[in-house]
């Protein structure tokens, strides 16, 4: 067989993605902290405790390594209650820390990202209830006015919020992310509210910094419909897709905030996105099923053929990233993945899972879409949210007990791919010979 290499565009962006309170630790003054104290929150009742230990320095060692591993690109969060810990306190050494981080990343060479809002909030936000209340939005602009001016000077790729869609529904209809709610009128309040903040953010971020790039990082995840010749299988699927996929995007790009029963016009938020950033991890089929009210008469389940991550929260679809950055294509934006990968302790199915994925990502950018890099999640095995440590999304294992980082098989496969700006046939037989016919056929 011919060997070939897959090549990505000059300047492309590789890194890994992380996010404050996942790898920080002792990030105690927030809304998280408060949750993993309560019972039955986090799986095995597990605690972010000292996470990575970011906020002690490890984040050097972890940086001198994806620089080591060939990355170009960091991908990371500033945590608003180490920021502003108290309503009228601005902690300037907090702040000096986060310029000495993304200094840090400037001096390796590595572009920062860095994303504003990622899950949690100060707890004097939460007790003023949250994204529910309106007045988040002002906070929130005053927040990102801060940040940017202290870090202006190295970074000029910004996220505003990330994945408001998961934000929405997991800590407002699902329950399982503080403040732990089951009211649809809140999370509509709360994507008004999170679309406003963005909207604000994103013009005091502008008038601060003529240069910043500034977008959303919004969840994708594919609906495929269960049954391709029932109609009402495809009409489920649909709804799903405008309402968690298309509505966050749309609305920075339109200005209206289309609910499935109202609309609403917000036109501060009109043309708010620099790029689309896309995070993508999974699809599912969705079924048309009147038991499920609740879920807009759809059931979803993964194919049942389908692998699986190790316990089961992600299935291997790698053609939903090619269709996610499709469904991108209609806002007319440059498109970033700024997160994808896979929960794999043993690395078993991450060497499969990355270059599947980058074989899609590769077949995008042949078609002229318009993608300018890609940040695995993640760089360090971190704490995962409701999952606690039961899931390992590192490139790095991390063991919590004595803070030492070890090497997965996937850590030399991404370099590769990082330092070659694209992988070939050889670096797919060496680290998942069973893709070769797949994606180098003959
Ligand atoms: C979130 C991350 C999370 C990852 C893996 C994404 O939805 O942005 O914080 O760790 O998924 O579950």
């Amino acid at each position: 067989m011919a060997e070939a290499t897959f090549h990505f565009p000059r300047g492309f962006l590789w890194g890994t993605a992380t996010s404050s309170h996942q790898v920080e630790g002792s990030n105690t003054n927030n809304n998280w902290w408060a949750w993993e104290s309560e019972p039955d929150r986090i799986s095995l009742g597990q605690k972010s405790g000292l996470a990575c230990d970011w906020w002690g320095g490890r984040w050097r060692e972890d940086f001198d390594r994806a620089a080591e591993a060939g990355q170009n690109s960091h991908r990371l969060s500033i945590e608003w209650s180490r920021v502003q810990p108290t309503p009228d306190i601005w902690d300037e050494s907090a702040m000096d820390r986060y310029r000495e981080i993304v200094r840090r990343l400037v001096e390796l060479g590595m572009t920062p990202m860095v994303t504003l809002h990622h899950f949690t909030d100060p707890l004097w936000v939460a007790d003023q209830g949250g994204w529910e209340n309106e007045a988040i939005v002002g906070l929130f602009e005053k927040y990102a006015s801060r940040v940017v001016e202290a870090l202006q000077e190295y970074v000029n790729l910004w996220i505003t919020i990330n994945e408001p869609n998961v934000l929405a529904v997991s800590a407002y209809l699902l329950g399982v992310y503080p403040p732990g709610k089951n009211d649809l009128l809140a999370s509509m309040r709360v994507m008004t509210n999170l679309v406003h903040a963005h909207a604000a953010a994103y013009h005091a971020i502008h008038k601060q910094q003529s240069t910043a790039r500034v977008g959303l990082a919004v969840n994708y995840r594919g609906f495929l419909p269960a049954r391709k010749w029932f109609p009402l299988d495809h009409l489920v699927a649909k709804n799903h897709s405008n309402l968690f996929n298309d509505f966050f995007p749309q609305a920075c790009s339109s200005g209206v905030l289309n609910f499935p029963i109202r609309f609403k016009r917000l036109p501060l938020a009109k043309n708010t996105q620099d790029f689309l950033g896309i995070n993508y991890y999974t699809r599912e089929l969705v079924s048309f099923n009147l038991l499920y009210p609740g879920e807009l008469f759809g059931r979803r389940y993964f194919p049942p053929d389908a692998e699986l991550s190790e316990t089961g929260t992600i299935a291997n679809q790698p053609a939903g990233l090619f269709e996610a950055i499709k469904w991108g294509l209609q806002f007319n934006l440059p498109i970033i993945i700024t997160e994808n990968g896979v929960e794999d302790a043993d690395d078993s199915l991450r060497p499969r899972y990355l270059v599947q994925h980058l074989h899609q990502l590769w077949r995008a950018v042949n078609f002229n879409f318009p993608v300018k890099g890609f940040f695995h999640w993640t760089l360090v095995d971190n704490f995962e949210w409701e999952h606690g440590w039961t899931q390992r999304f590192g490139l790095w294992e991390l063991d919590i007990e004595t803070q030492a980082r070890s090497k997965r098989p996937s850590v030399d496969l991404y370099a590769e791919i990082c330092q070659e700006n694209g992988f070939s046939s050889e670096m797919v037989r060496r680290y998942a010979p069973e893709l070769i016919g797949e994606i180098f056929p003959d």
